[in-house]
């Protein structure tokens, strides 16, 4: 009877420790518990952006795999609108655009995800542009603010001189409650930027600077 009583003692003493190791170690984990959706933009027929040769669409999912990886390490709940080289447009759509960016829009609005973050590369006619750049549509009141850290983030490691734009006619941006921003983080029209979106070094980089903005928006709200 009395091997049996310290056994249970035992017993609630591992419980009690294991509980709070368990405890313990999700505190450190400075995402716990976040919705992030990752939005690549483009895919399958549709590759966005294309320069010598690189397609925006393998770049964007690239950077979302990479993001997601390490989002998970860091205890966020990820989920991306799409995971591999197809578009999301329904079979029957006359519009496979329109009918793409309706169910990302259907899938993250559902989500209550905490942020949503679209990932794309820029062009412009003229080469000499560079630079990642923030876009937001004020539908969600924290969506300045959400873009204005990025920015500063991408001004600071990633030598951006560009600035947050606000806008009012994306499909997408405009039809989501979520909190979130459409991240362009380069011109694949600028040569030296395109060489650079294209090494792991650099991808790495941007993934970096997500990772830091979301840290210092989420340690802030
Ligand atoms: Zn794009």
């Amino acid at each position: 009877m009395k091997k049996y009583k310290i056994y249970v003692l035992f017993l609630i003493l591992f419980i009690f420790l294991s509980l709070n190791i368990i405890k313990a170690s999700n505190n450190k984990l400075p995402l716990f518990g976040k919705v992030i959706y990752l939005d690549p933009g483009h895919g399958g027929l549709d590759p966005g952006a294309m320069y010598g040769g690189i397609k925006e669409k393998d770049i964007n999912l690239e950077l979302s795999k990479r993001l997601e990886d390490r989002l998970i390490k860091m205890g966020a709940i990820v989920y991306l609108t799409r995971n591999g080289d197809y578009d999301l447009s329904s079979i029957y759509t006359n519009n496979r655009k329109r009918s793409d960016l309706s169910r990302r829009t259907n899938m993250i609005n559902k989500s209550n995800c905490d942020m949503f973050l679209s990932i794309h590369l820029n062009a412009e006619d003229t080469n000499t542009w560079r630079g990642a750049q923030v876009f937001y549509d004020d539908i969600n009141k924290e969506n300045k603010k959400i873009a204005n850290i990025f920015q500063t983030q991408f001004k600071r490691s990633l030598v951006s001189k560009r600035k947050i734009k606000k806008v009012n006619d994306l499909y997408l941006q405009k039809r989501i409650k979520r909190p979130g921003v459409l991240l362009e983080v380069g011109f694949l029209s600028n040569a030296n930027e395109r060489y650079l979106l294209k090494t792991k070094t650099y991808q790495e980089k941007i993934v970096n600077t997500i990772v830091n903005s979301l840290l210092i928006y989420f340690n802030d709200v």
